[in-house]
C-alpha cells in the first residue's frame, strides 16, 4: 500500500473546513485593503531562490527541494513566495503605470526540515507583499494587516514583535563590525556558523545555537538618522491604528533579503514552534533581481500554524450538519426524496442522503450519525399522502407530517 511520504500528510475534514475558514476570513481583510490575488507557480529555478532568499540560509543551503528535471535544468519547489512573487514582478511588468503593487498569495510551500508538530514539509502559507512602497505607512498596514487577518479568522494570543535591522548602509558598516567580532570568537561558534561566517556573519545572528549569546554579547547595529526615523514612525502608525507590539532588538530573521522593519507573531498555544507568522520590508531585492528601484514590504502566515492556535484555543468553527438527512424505501420513494433534495438545495437548504438502495434501519443510523436537523422520511404511507415525515434528530419530540410542497418553507424556518 502507498503511504504518504514522512512530512507530508492528508487534511481531512474537519481540519480542511477549518483551513478554508481561514482563507476565506485572510481573503475578506485583504479585499478591504485593497490587495488582490497572485497565483504563482509551485516550481522556479533553482537560481531564483538561491540568489533572493539566499545561498547561505537554512531554508536554500539544508531545506530546499531541489532537482534536475528531465531537460537537465535545476528547479526547485518554492520554499516561501516572495522570490517568485518579486520574479513575476519584474517578468511581467507590474510597475508600469508607477502604481504599488498590493498582492497576496494562498498556496503549499516546500521545505524538507525534519518533522515535528506545526513543521511540515508541505505547508500552506497565506502571504502579502506590497511592493514599490518605501513609507512607513506600507509597514504599519502590512503589520495591521497581518494582525486583522489573525483576529478575523479567531486566533487568540498572539503578539507581535518588531525590530529594524536597518539600510543596507547601516547593514555594511554593521557586518565589517560583526565579522571582525566574530573573528575573534571562532571557537565559540558551532560548525555551521565557523562555516559561512566569512560570506554571510549577520546569519550567526539567526542560528538557533549561537544567536541567544550572540544577541547578549556582539556588538549591535548603529542605525542611520533615516533608519531611526522610519523605525520610530512605523511605532507611530501602528499604535495610531491600535495594533499591540513590543520591540525585540534582538530578532533577526532566516531570510537575506530584508531591511529595515522585520517583524514575527507568536502564539503561546503552539510551543517550540511558536512563530505563526513572519515578513518584514525588503528594500533592495527587486532592484538586485534586475528589476526597478522598489522598496517593498511583507510577510507570510503559516496557516497550519494558525490551524493549531485556533484548535488549541477550542475557536474552530462547529460541526455543522446538513439541515435535512433524506430516508426513503422503495424505487418510487427514492425518486421523490431526490427530487426533493434538489429542491431544497437549489434554495440554499443543505440536504444529504445516504443509500436509499439499504434498508430504512441503515439509513436511520447514518441520519443519527450526520449531525443533521431533520430526517425526512419517506415509505409508502407517504408517497400515497404526497407528505413526508419530519423527524427531528435534535432532541426536540415529536414527529410531524409536511406536505411535499411545503417542506422548504417548512425547511427554512430555524429549528429552535
Ligand atoms: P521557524 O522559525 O518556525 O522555522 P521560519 O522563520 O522558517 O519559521 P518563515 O520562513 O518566516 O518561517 O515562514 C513564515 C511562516 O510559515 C512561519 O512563521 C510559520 O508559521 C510557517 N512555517 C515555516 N516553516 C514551516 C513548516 N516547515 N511547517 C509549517 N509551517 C511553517
Ligand atoms: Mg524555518
Amino acid at each position: 500500500m502507498n503511504r504518504t511520504l514522512r512530512g507530508f500528510r492528508d487534511i481531512l475534514p474537519p481540519d480542511s473546513e477549518l483551513f478554508s475558514a481561514i482563507e476565506d476570513a485572510a481573503r475578506e481583510v485583504f479585499r478591504l485593503h485593497g490587495y488582490r490575488e497572485i497565483r504563482i507557480p509551485t516550481l522556479e529555478t533553482k537560481e531564483l531562490f538561491v540568489k533572493s532568499t539566499g545561498d547561505t540560509t537554512d531554508i536554500v543551503e539544508k531545506e530546499m527541494y531541489a532537482f534536475t528535471d528531465g531537460g537537465g535544468r535545476e528547479v526547485a519547489m518554492r520554499p516561501e513566495g516572495t522570490p517568485g512573487v518579486a520574479r513575476a514582478y519584474i517578468e511581467q511588468n507590474l510597475s508600469q503605470g508607477g502604481r504599488n503593487a498590493k498582492l497576496f498569495y494562498i498556496g503549499p510551500m516546500f521545505r524538507a526540515e525534519r518533522p515535528q508538530a506545526g513543521r511540515y514539509r508541505e505547508f500552506t502559507q497565506i502571504g502579502v507583499e506590497c511592493i514599490g512602497n518605501p513609507s512607513p505607512s506600507a509597514d504599519a498596514e502590512s503589520i495591521s494587516l497581518l494582525v486583522k487577518v489573525l483576529e478575523k479568522a479567531g486566533a487568540p494570543g498572539c503578539t507581535v514583535e518588531l525590530n529594524t535591522l536597518g539600510c543596507s548602509d547601516c547593514r555594511r558598516a554593521y557586518r565589517d563590525q560583526l565579522l571582525g567580532y566574530l573573528k575573534l570568537n571562532t571557537e565559540a561558534l558551532c560548525e555551521a556558523c565557523r562555516r559561512r561566517v566569512d560570506r554571510n556573519p549577520m546569519r550567526a545572528l539567526d542560528c538557533k545555537v549561537d544567536g541567544p549569546w550572540l544577541a547578549d554579547k556582539a556588538p549591535h547595529i548603529s542605525l542611520c538618522p533615516g533608519c531611526v526615523e522610519h523605525f520610530d514612525r512605523t511605532q507611530a502608525l501602528l499604535k495610531a491604528a491600535g495594533v499591540d507590539f513590543k520591540v525585540n532588538r534582538t530578532m533577526v530573521r532566516g531570510l537575506d533579503y530584508y531591511t529595515r522593519t522585520v517583524f514575527e507573531v507568536k502564539a503561546g498555544a503552539l510551543g517550540a514552534q511558536d512563530a505563526v507568522a513572519g515578513g518584514g520590508r525588503y528594500d533592495d531585492l527587486i532592484k538586485s533581481m534586475g528589476g526597478p528601484a522598489a522598496p517593498s514590504v511583507g510577510w507570510a502566515m503559516g496557516l497550519d500554524r494558525a490551524a493549531l492556535v485556533i484548535k488549541a484555543a477550542g475557536a474552530a468553527p462547529e460541526e455543522k450538519g446538513p439541515s435535512a438527512f433524506f430516508v426513503a424505501s422503495g424505487k418510487e420513494a427514492g425518486l421523490e426524496a431526490f427530487r426533493l433534495m434538489s429542491d431544497l438545495r437549489a434554495v440554499g437548504i443543505p440536504a444529504d442522503y445516504s443509500n436509499f438502495d439499504l434498508s430504512m434501519k441503515s439509513q436511520m443510523r447514518s441520519a443519527d450519525r450526520s449531525g443533521a436537523d431533520y430526517a425526512v422520511i419517506i415509505g409508502e404511507d407517504e408517497l400515497k399522502s404526497a407528505a413526508c415525515s419530519l423527524k427531528p434528530l435534535k432532541g426536540q419530540a415529536g414527529q410531524e407530517s409536511v406536505p411535499f410542497a411545503g417542506l422548504a418553507s417548512r425547511l427554512a424556518v430555524k429549528p429552535a
